[in-house]
C-alpha cells in the first residue's frame, strides 16, 4: 500500500520542502537555485511567474543560470512541431548538469507533457527527468517537490482536472508590465489546434479578483497590462449572466492610473460591437487608464471555404465587417492578425484570398505560421499540402505583410509618440528600447533611469520591424 501524504509529510509538503532549502542554505552559504525557461505563449509567462514565485516562497532563489540552479523547470508548449522539438532538445542537454550537481531537480511541465504521447517520450527517453505536470494542477508543486526531495523517485501527473489558480505568489519578470490571465482553456476545436486537448475547457477568473489583482499592480505602479486568455471574448460565460469581456474591460477602466490596458486573444466569432464600443470609449489620447489602440484580431485565413474547414465560424465577410465597424469608431487603430499558411487542402486560389486580405485590412503586423500537424487534432487526417508549396507560399506572405508594416511605420516618421521605455537595447547599449501603444518597438538615446516610464519620442526614421528617434524634452 502507497503511504499516504500525511504520513510522509505529517507537517505538510510545504513544511518539508522549506526545511530541504533551509538545511540546503545552511550547508551551502547560500539558497538553492531555481531556474524556469518558458517556451510557448503569454499564457505560459503568466504561468511561470507563479511557479517562480512558488519556489521562491518555499526558500529557492531565482537564477538565469541553469548551472547554478537545484531545480531546473521546463514550462513548455505544443502549438507546432517546432516548439516541441526545441523543448525535446534543450531536455536532452540537461543530461550533463543532472552528472554535474547531485541535488539538481528537473521537471518539465505545460502543454507539450500534457499529451500522452510526449509524456511517454519524456518517460522513455529522458531518465534525468524527475517529475513531471501538467500546468491546471500547477498549485501542487510543493507536493511534487517534497515526494521528489524525499523519495528520490520519478513521478509523473498529468492534470487530471483543470482548475483556476488563485491566490499564488507571483515573481513577476518587470515591475512594471505584467500578465492578468483572466481566464483558461478553449472551447472552440479550431480543427488545427492542440489547445483545447491540453488546457481544458474554459473557465473564467472571478471578476473580483482580477479587479483586486489589478488594483494592486497599479497601486505599485504597473504601467502596462495584458490581459490574457485564449478567447478573451467569451470572459465570463458559464460564470455570469450579464457580465462578459466588455463589462469587465469597463470596470477595469474605472481602476485609476495611467497605465496602458492590452488584451489577447480575441476570437473574431465573439469580437461584438458592444466590445468595440468600450474600446473606442476609453482608448482617447486622455484617457486614464488608456485602453491601446491596437487590436490583434487573427484571422488564419482570407479564405472563408478554408475558416471552414478550420471551424472558425466566420467567414471573410463576417470579419471584413467586423474591421470596417473597427475602423470607423477608432481611425487610427493598429491592426495585427495570425495568419497559418498551408492548412490542408489550401489551394493557390484559397491563398490569394489571404494575400488580398492582408493587402485590404493593412494590418501594422503579423504572425505567420507554417501549418503544422498536430497529432489528435481533426486536420491530422485532412490532405496535406506539400512541404515546399507551404515554404513557397509563406515566404510570398512575409515579402507582403513586410511591405505593408513598412509602408505603415514609415507613416510614424516625424510624429511624436508616447513610448513605455523598457530596457537598454540588445544591439546597441548607447540606445533604450521600448513600445508606443500600437506595439511598436521604438529605440532612442536616453538614460536608463527612464526604463518602466513614458517618454516622449520623436520618430525620426523607420523600417519594416522598428522605429528610431530622440526624447522631446
Ligand atoms: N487562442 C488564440 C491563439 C492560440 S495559438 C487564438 O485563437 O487566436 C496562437 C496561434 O498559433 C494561432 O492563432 C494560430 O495562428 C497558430 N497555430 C495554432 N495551431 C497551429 C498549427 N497546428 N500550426 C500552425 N499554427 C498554429
Ligand atoms: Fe486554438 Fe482555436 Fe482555441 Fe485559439 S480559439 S486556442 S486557435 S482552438
Amino acid at each position: 500500500m502507497k503511504p499516504s501524504l500525511k504520513t510522509l509529510f505529517p507537517s505538510g509538503c510545504e513544511a518539508y520542502v522549506k526545511a530541504c532549502c533551509q538545511s540546503f542554505t545552511e550547508a551551502h552559504g547560500r539558497r538553492p537555485g531555481v531556474h524556469i525557461r518558458t517556451f510557448g505563449c503569454q499564457q505560459n509567462e503568466a504561468d511561470s511567474e507563479r511557479i517562480a514565485g512558488m519556489a521562491e516562497a518555499l526558500g529557492y532563489e531565482y537564477t538565469d543560470n541553469p548551472e547554478k540552479a537545484e531545480f531546473i523547470l521546463y514550462n513548455t508548449c505544443a502549438v507546432r512541431e517546432h516548439a516541441e522539438l526545441k523543448a525535446l532538445s534543450l531536455t536532452g542537454q540537461l543530461k550533463h548538469l543532472k552528472a554535474k550537481n547531485p541535488h539538481l531537480l528537473i521537471g518539465i511541465c505545460g502543454c507539450m507533457v500534457a499529451q500522452e504521447h510526449r509524456l511517454d517520450d519524456i518517460k522513455n527517453k529522458y531518465p534525468y527527468v524527475d517529475f513531471l505536470f501538467g500546468t491546471a494542477s500547477m498549485e501542487k508543486l510543493p507536493e511534487y517537490l517534497a515526494i521528489a526531495l524525499k523519495q528520490g523517485k520519478r513521478a509523473f501527473y498529468p492534470d487530471a482536472e483543470y482548475g483556476i489558480p488563485e491566490g499564488l505568489p507571483v515573481r513577476r519578470e518587470s515591475t512594471f508590465k505584467a500578465w492578468v490571465s483572466i481566464m483558461y482553456g478553449c472551447n472552440n476545436f479550431c480543427t488545427y489546434c492542440v489547445v483545447p486537448y491540453v488546457r481544458g475547457r474554459e473557465r473564467s477568473r472571478r471578476k473580483e479578483c482580477i479587479l483586486e489583482e489589478i488594483r494592486g499592480l497599479v497601486k505599485n505602479g504597473c504601467r502596462e497590462i495584458t490581459l490574457l486568455g485564449q478567447n478573451v471574448n467569451s470572459y465570463g460565460k458559464g460564470l455570469y449572466e450579464d457580465y462578459g469581456f466588455a463589462e469587465l474591460l469597463s470596470d477595469i477602466c474605472k481602476i485609476e492610473g495611467d497605465y496602458w490596458i492590452r488584451f489577447m486573444t480575441s476570437h473574431p466569432k465573439d469580437a461584438s460591437h458592444k466590445l468595440i464600443d468600450v474600446i473606442a470609449a476609453h482608448s482617447g489620447d486622455d484617457c486614464r487608464p488608456k485602453i491601446v489602440k491596437q487590436f490583434h484580431l487573427p484571422l488564419q485565413s482570407g479564405s472563408s471555404r478554408v475558416l471552414k474547414a478550420m471551424n472558425r465560424h466566420y467567414d471573410r465577410e463576417a470579419y471584413r465587417s467586423l474591421m470596417t465597424y473597427m475602423k470607423e469608431k477608432i481611425p487610427d487603430v493598429a491592426l495585427s492578425t495570425d495568419i497559418i499558411v498551408g492548412f490542408p487542402g489550401e489551394t493557390e486560389e484559397d491563398f490569394e484570398d489571404t494575400l488580398s486580405m492582408l493587402e485590404e485590412v493593412r494590418y501594422d503586423a503579423f504572425f505567420s505560421f507554417i501549418y503544422s500537424i498536430r497529432r489528435g487534432t481533426p486536420a491530422e487526417k485532412m490532405e496535406q499540402v506539400p512541404e515546399d508549396v507551404k515554404s513557397r507560399r509563406f515566404a510570398r506572405l512575409l515579402d507582403t505583410q513586410n511591405r505593408i508594416s513598412r509602408e505603415k511605420n514609415q507613416e510614424y516618421v516625424g510624429r511624436v509618440e508616447r513610448v513605455l521605455v523598457e530596457s537598454v537595447s540588445k544591439t546597441d547599449a548607447s540606445l533604450l528600447t521600448g513600445r508606443n501603444e500600437k506595439n511598436r518597438l521604438v529605440h532612442f538615446p536616453g538614460d536608463a533611469a527612464l526604463i518602466g516610464t513614458f517618454a516622449e519620442v520623436k520618430i525620426l526614421t523607420a523600417d519594416t520591424y522598428c522605429l528610431t528617434g530622440e526624447l522631446v524634452p
